[in-house]
């Protein structure tokens, strides 16, 4: 079964081509950040123990992320394929996803990083602040967000890269013409 991880720092696009690949190919969108905001707005214990995290741009503690993987691998059908959004977002998350995948007799298919500079990002997460009202899209939750990706996930291109699964794609551009460029290297 094809899986895809869609990478890149926060504003660089993941969520919009996510979606849009999951409509192409009838895969399954697995967005974590909209898992956990749902959880929030649902009030549950979970939502209340990540909230002041996300307020403020950190990452979720490990063991909950994977939970939560956990879970969505045991309930979600996902026999058509899917795609990741926002997870793995550290090493260890990578560890424990290729655990997961080795018990269902998978491994990662495919990971493309979607490139967009810093100065566009930061642009973007404070145009999205306008447009959606997102709590953590103010301009020193913007800074930590992206201090997160630097110092937690950005390591993973080398992991990803060693396991000869990774690539990369200019993310600057109009949605359609990114969206293509994905589309173009997608080996399913
Ligand atoms: P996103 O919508 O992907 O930008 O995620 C929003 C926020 O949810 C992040 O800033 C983190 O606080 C949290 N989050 C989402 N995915 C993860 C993850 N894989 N690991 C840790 N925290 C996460």
């Amino acid at each position: 079964m094809f899986n895809l991880i869609l990478f890149g720092p926060p504003g660089a696009g993941k969520g919009t081509q996510a979606g849009k690949l999951a409509g192409k190919f009838g895969w399954k969108h697995i967005s974590t950040g909209d898992i956990l905001r749902e959880e929030i707005k649902r009030g549950t214990a979970l939502g209340l123990e990540v909230k002041s995290a996300m307020d403020c741009g950190q990452l979720v503690p490990d063991e909950l992320l994977i939970e939560i993987m956990e879970s969505v691998f045991l309930t979600d059908n996902l026999t058509k394929g899917y795609v990741l959004d926002g997870f793995p977002r550290t090493i260890h998350q990578a560890e424990e996803l290729d655990k997961m995948l080795n018990k269902y007799g998978q491994k990662v298919s495919q990971v493309i990083s979607l490139e967009v500079n810093e100065e566009e990002l930061v642009h973007r997460l404070l145009k999205r602040a306008l447009e959606q009202g997102r709590k953590d899209d103010t301009e020193e939750v913007i800074k930590n967000r992206l201090l997160q990706y630097h110092q937690h996930t950005k390591p993973l291109i080398e992991y990803y890269k060693a396991k000869r699964v990774f690539n990369e794609v200019h993310g600057l551009g109009t949605i359609d013409d990114i969206f293509k460029s994905i589309c173009s290297i997608i080996v399913v």
